[in-house]
């Protein structure tokens, strides 16, 4: 199967997306030919600003044009974000606007134009374009169907055109022409943020939508074609004279395509750091022209830093990183002293981005039809189930299951909207609170229909087909009896499902043996319509399955641990199509530091003696709260102000000490991640269960009731 860290390739490509946008502002090879020069930075170069554009489409719009998800905070935090950086910009270009005498004697009108369309600075325009374009898709999924917005967009896109490249072709038109000519009294260019951006934003939101199979060589192929198709028609419409501006050509739509899917299909690793930069890079590089051509111009070296236009790129290029590399670290720093929690002793931090990072990524895996039914059984992995599931709620999500009868009242109690399926055994003793709650039962054999349906009261079931697990179901070749359920006249049946057990690898055995289950299952269904039941809802999926044989999914998939970001292995991420990231951290506070001096030791049955003078922290999180006690005496580490530092000692109920010698600053108060990450490192659920001999599943699920559960 192929390893695909799918934003890997995006991070990378931004950087090269950013310095594309620098040649376009620096024409590096206008000092040796001037048409080289044109196809380079008025045609090839023009993909830049559409692959940032795709890429907003493709992580923001999905949710939107597809899932009709409700909740509004990843389009406020897209526009917050980038108002900010805007209002930064704009503040940073002042001086520069006002030196060239830009802003005088301008009139109301202008403003608008200049603050809503153009940019105060003329790189600035794609900030309030790719604003303006989210709002414009938004509105429109709210109110048109998804091939009417396409149409919406494919039609302003080639108005746009005729605003852009393909300008001339109007002069004979005079109608039309004054019609844009009109038009260009309120933005000057018909590149932005609707005849131009909302057709990239569809595009990077459609690619996320469908699956990943594309044929790697093909696709380079045809990026090659639709280039090539590209420069001829922008040399074309720059030799027939007609281009009003250059940034719009119909090839450009093809070209993007494809080079998206290509950029998706590189295997590298996911750099969050990179998109910071390349944003830099872009806000900060026409301060450095700036900066390049003074210095020249002070040091009499015009000849070498401005007139050779390919080391003027150069210089630009690399001032621009290196400053948009120092600022992404300082930004970074002050990250990380930021205090979430006030207050807490230790706590559990819960990702609210990642989780519905992993939600729309894993919906990518999903069949059309098919849903995902988050498994939030043990407090959602030690989540927390009632935080974890509201948040699901917000993402469109309305169905769930847990193991017993209780999660699930406490889900009801707590507020959760939608279906709960219980997957595990119910007492009689607690039918009643199936019927107060709202809860569907697992029917787990044909006996235990009988004792449900004797309880006289309408439930909601699911019926359990063991397929070879030989855990909770019915046999599958017990097909009268399974059909006997059906004649419960008390039992509504919503549906049937099956549990896989060998899903978790797709050696030749195991795809067998899945397979037969599979097969089996469907079957036993297939049957039982013909003879008249309907089983209504199917699912045989978890995470496991969805992600090796997806082919399986039935109207759900029980998502459990891939929701949270990890799976049981690490080794495992090798063959995850999609990238997931982890949702919880756990952090906990130092109670007080103390030195320990040669020849002491600590903690019970003092397990370790200092070799030579040592300094300690006691951090205020123990065994009770789920940290394992064999990650004790070195097995473990903490971090701790963006440094390691190792467990010693035994780990108690309530409190854990760490060597801090090597770490500067450590006081009470402090805040150490136990799991999560700190500046640079990373500590991760993986780590911790490798270390104690699990999986990340236990790890996860025992993590103590005791710890606050946030959402930050
Ligand atoms: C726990 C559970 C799941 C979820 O499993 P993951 O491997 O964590 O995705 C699905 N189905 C059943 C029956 C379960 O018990």
């Amino acid at each position: 199967m192929e390893t695909n860290k799918r934003l890997g390739g995006l991070d990378h490509f931004k950087i090269l997306a950013a310095l594309l946008i620098i040649a376009i502002h620096t024409s590096p090879l206008s000092s040796f030919s001037n048409s080289a020069d044109f196809v380079f930075t008025r045609i090839i170069a023009r993909i830049a600003v559409p692959f940032f554009i795709m890429t907003t489409g493709y992580f923001l719009l999905p949710q939107y044009l597809f899932n009709n998800c409700k909740d509004m905070k990843p389009l406020y935090g897209f526009l917050k974000k980038s108002l900010l950086l805007y209002a930064i910009a704009i503040i940073i270009y002042l001086p520069v606007n006002l030196y060239s005498g830009q802003l005088n004697g301008i009139g109301f009108l202008d403003v608008f134009r200049i603050l809503i369309f153009d940019g105060t600075l003329y790189h600035l325009w794609y900030l309030p374009a790719s604003i303006l374009g989210v709002l414009v898709l938004f509105l429109m999924s709210r109110k048109l169907p998804f091939k009417v917005t396409v149409g919406v967009v494919i039609f302003l896109y080639i108005l746009g055109l005729f605003g852009d490249s393909y300008f001339g072709f109007l002069t004979n038109l005079h109608f039309f022409q004054e019609i844009y000519m009109d038009m260009f009294h309120v933005f000057s260019y018909t590149r932005n943020g609707i005849f131009y951006v909302p057709i990239f934003l569809v595009l990077g939101a459609a690619i996320q939508q469908v699956p990943q199979k594309t044929n790697r060589k093909l696709t380079v192929i045809a990026f090659g074609f639709s280039l090539i198709v590209m420069i001829a028609e922008g040399i074309t419409l720059h030799h027939l004279n007609v281009q009003r501006h250059d940034s719009m050509y119909i090839a450009l739509l093809p070209c993007m395509v494809f080079l998206f899917q290509i950029v998706l299909s590189a295997d590298m690793k996911s750099k969050k750091r990179l998109r910071t930069i390349s944003t830099w890079i872009y806000i900060l590089h026409p301060l450095l022209i700036i900066f390049v051509r003074g210095i020249a111009k002070l040091t009499h070296l015009e000849n070498l830093f401005i007139n050779n236009s390919i080391i003027h790129y150069t210089v630009v290029c690399v001032l621009s990183c290196t400053f948009a590399i120092i600022l992404e670290n300082l930004l970074a720093k002050g990250k990380v002293n930021k205090l979430p929690f006030p207050c807490g002793r230790a706590w559990i931090e819960i990702d609210k981005n990642s989780l519905r990072q992993n939600v729309s990524a894993l919906r990518t895996l999903l069949p059309s039809g098919s849903q995902l039914m988050p498994a939030i059984k043990a407090n959602a992995y030690g989540h927390g189930a009632v935080l974890l599931a509201k948040e699901l709620n917000k993402l469109g999500i309305t169905a769930f299951c847990v193991a017993t009868v209780l999660e699930g009242v406490e889900l009801r109690n707590g507020g959760v909207k939608g279906d709960i399926l219980i997957l595990g055994y119910t007492h009689p003793k607690q039918f009643s609170l199936l019927k107060k709650y709202h809860l569907t039962q697992t029917v787990i054999d044909s006996g235990y229909a009988k004792t449900l349906n004797a309880y006289g009261k309408k439930i909601k079931v699911q019926l359990k087909i063991d397929t070879g697990m030989h855990r909770m179901g019915e046999r599958a070749e017990r097909e009268e009896e399974i059909c006997s359920i059906f004649h419960c006249k008390n039992l509504i049946i919503t549906g049937a499902y099956t549990h896989l057990c060998c899903d978790e690898t797709t050696t030749a055995n195991d795809a067998e043996f899945t397979k037969k289950q599979g097969d089996k299952f469907y079957s036993v269904v297939s049957d039982l319509e013909k003879r008249g039941y309907s089983c209504g809802k199917l699912h045989l999926l978890a995470s496991y399955g969805l992600i090796n044989y997806p082919e399986f999914a039935g109207d759900y998939v029980r998502i459990g641990i891939a929701l949270y970001g990890v799976l049981s292995n690490k080794t495992d991420l090798n063959y995850c199509p999609v990238e997931l990231h982890p949702v919880l951290s756990i952090k906990a506070r130092v109670a007080l530091t103390k030195d320990l001096f040669e020849g002491e030791g600590v903690g019970y049955g003092l397990q370790y003696v200092a070799k030579q003078d040592r300094k300690i922290a006691v951090l205020t999180i123990g065994y009770a709260d789920g940290i394992p006690r064999t990650l004790s005496c070195g097995h473990g580490k903490v971090l701790i102000n963006q440094n390691e530092a190792p467990i010693i000692g035994r780990i108690c109920m309530d409190q854990t000490l760490i060597d801090i010698t090597d770490v500067p600053c450590v006081k009470p108060g402090d805040i150490a991640v136990v799991i999560g990450g700190c500046g640079n490192k990373e500590i991760t659920a993986y780590d911790l269960a490798e270390a104690s001999g699990t999986i990340t599943n236990e790890l996860l699920s025992r993590l103590g009731s005791r710890l606050n559960r946030v959402l930050v």
